[in-house]
């Protein structure tokens, strides 16, 4: 989710200046959490993966991104909790359904998925009053091996970054592990968009960039919570928002992956909080 403040971009390439699309919903600062602010966000993670599995169960050609959405809300209300992006800042929607071209943000309706679609879907729910985020790309029917490439090895940028994750690392060796690794396969790392810390608020300081230079940025601290979200694309980096004014896309309409989980930052390293 994001399109707003803490995934505004960094583009050291363009030099675009950060300017707040959020208005009135400005991130909030680096919050350190208690454990029983943890056991909150344990839980609300446990019902994110639970309804992610679901969804990865009918994934298949037919259904249509809508109907996935309404699954995912009833699944999280079942558990408990409460969708996390649904009328957050106008989000109109449980879940996130990008397609192929689309990286994230789409908005879920009656478009029926077929073979050979690649689906990104981005979830997040409430427990407690903390948040938990975490998306996914899956393949829907047959794929082919450079689509399976392109989810695989966003997946695996996402478990180098999380390995970063400790206390007394900094944001930028998150980013920089990110980075070398999807940029020496040749794919474009989404700049215009970026993890962000989380807790009562969906996006809390800090950003999470997954461009960026190691030993450099806000420093990691035991308590911490973050959400980490490599978005690779199999061409350009750069970014186009469609007329919905929901929904981005690659520039050069290639394919895109994305890949998102929750983790704190604890003295043994990080914890996911959004996997089973
Ligand atoms: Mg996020
Ligand atoms: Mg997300």
């Amino acid at each position: 989710m994001a399109r707003f403040s803490p995934e505004r971009a960094v583009s050291r390439e363009k030099r675009i200046k950060y300017t707040s699309t959020l208005g009135a919903h400005k991130a909030s600062g680096v919050t350190i959490k208690s454990a029983r602010e943890l056991d909150h966000m344990r839980e609300a993670g446990r019902v994110v993966a639970v309804a992610k599995s679901s969804l990865l169960d009918l994934i298949e050609p037919g259904i249509t991104t809508g109907e996935l959405d309404r699954i995912a809300e009833k699944e999280i209300r079942t558990l408990g909790a409460i969708p996390s992006f649904k009328g957050l800042y106008g989000f109109p929607a449980t879940i996130c359904t990008s397609l192929n071209e689309q990286i994230v943000h789409g908005i879920p309706s009656k478009r029926t998925l077929k073979s050979g679609d690649i689906l990104s879907i981005d979830i997040g729910a409430i427990v407690g009053g903390f948040h938990s985020d975490s998306a996914f790309t899956v393949g829907v029917g047959k794929i082919t091996a450079e689509q399976q490439r392109l989810i695989d090895d966003t997946r695996e940028s996402l478990r180098l970054a999380i390995e970063q994750a400790r206390p007394g690392s900094r944001v930028g060796d998150i980013s920089s592990a990110v980075q070398g690794y999807a940029e020496a396969r040749g794919y474009g790392v989404v700049r215009q968009y970026v993890g962000h810390g989380i807790g009562r608020d969906l996006h809390e300081e800090p950003q999470v960039p997954n461009c960026g230079v190691a030993g450099r940025g806000p420093l990691l601290r035991d308590g911490m919570t973050i959400a980490i979200e490599p978005m690779l694309n199999l061409g350009t980096w750069e970014t186009s928002l469609l007329d919905d004014g929901w929904t981005v896309v690659t520039a050069d309409g290639a394919l895109s992956a994305h890949f998102e989980d929750t983790v704190a930052i604890t003295k043994s390293g990080a914890e996911v909080l959004s996997a089973p």
